[in-house]
């Protein structure tokens, strides 16, 4: 496995307890990274973050919820006191929404989900911005999804947030490509995470119509996305910015 040298840098990333948030927290230790690891679960959080401590990784952990604004801006300045700087950040925090016919869902749904999965990922970058502006260089991730690239019927809310994603992260790389900060996003496809296993349970016939579109034919790992989140951290991503990465196994190719 490449690894990349990440010694002497801070991470950030949000929804660092689970899932991918965590196979990437692991993957920036794993590289020599400081991580603070960002999440709303206290429980799973400071267990995961003890585990990572006991094997000598230097990490941090903050409680925040990204849909408020005054807990992100409050999380990323703690960061850079503790820390000086914050070199790379995985806007990964998210939820799913339960399917729904657009006739059908609720607006109470509506802003649940994309007080977290938009919302939440604009006061991230909104905040890492303003301290990799002064720095002069960073590289911040997206986590849309390949919700963030196609539609699918009865998910609309969380495709939509999805979409949204990628239009913030294409404008601001825009905004800083010539001042040293890469923006780009990785879209997922269905990778086997708590999330995932959830919807296995509570929707197993959707899940089913979905498996079988999967040209790989099974399901993703968190690590897979994760290797793709540091190759756009890396310096040997140096020349992309504004991408949406399908990391998908094909799903979005048909
Ligand atoms: P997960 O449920 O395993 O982990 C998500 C983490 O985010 C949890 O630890 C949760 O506590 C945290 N979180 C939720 N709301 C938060 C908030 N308001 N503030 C801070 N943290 C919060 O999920 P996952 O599958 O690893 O998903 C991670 C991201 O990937 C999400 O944005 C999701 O939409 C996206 N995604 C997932 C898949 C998939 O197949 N699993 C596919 C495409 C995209």
């Amino acid at each position: 496995m490449v690894k990349y040298d990440f010694s002497g840098k801070v991470a950030l990333v949000t929804g660092a307890a689970s899932g991918m948030g965590l196979a990437t927290v692991r993957a920036f230790c794993a590289s020599g990274a400081s991580v603070v690891m960002a999440d709303i679960r206290q429980d799973i959080l400071f267990r995961e973050a003890n585990a990572l401590r006991a094997k000598g990784y230097n990490v941090k952990t903050a409680l925040c919820d990204v849909s408020d604004e005054e807990q992100v801006r409050h999380m990323i300045e703690e960061t850079v006191r503790e820390c000086g700087q914050l070199d790379a950040a995985y806007n990964n925090a998210g939820i799913q929404s339960p399917i729904a016919e657009t006739a059908d869902a609720s607006s109470e749904e509506f802003e649940r989900v994309s007080a977290i999965n938009l919302r939440g990922v604009w006061n991230c970058m909104k905040y890492e911005l303003q301290q990799m502006r002064l720095q002069k260089s960073g590289a911040i991730v997206n986590c849309s999804s390949l919700g963030g690239l196609v539609g699918i019927a009865g998910r609309g809310v969380y495709h939509a947030t999805k979409h949204g994603v990628l239009g913030l992260t294409k404008s601001a790389a825009l905004e800083y490509a010539a001042r040293g900060i890469q923006i780009n996003a990785v879209c997922p496809g269905i990778i086997r995470t708590p999330m995932v296993e959830d919807m296995l349970n509570s929707e197993p016939e959707a899940m089913d119509e979905l498996m079988k579109l999967q040209p790989i034919g099974r399901l993703g790992e968190a690590e897979e996305i994760a290797r793709a989140v540091l190759w756009l951290c890396s310096s040997d991503a140096s020349f992309v910015t504004g991408q949406a990465l399908a990391v998908d196994g094909g799903y979005t190719i048909q």
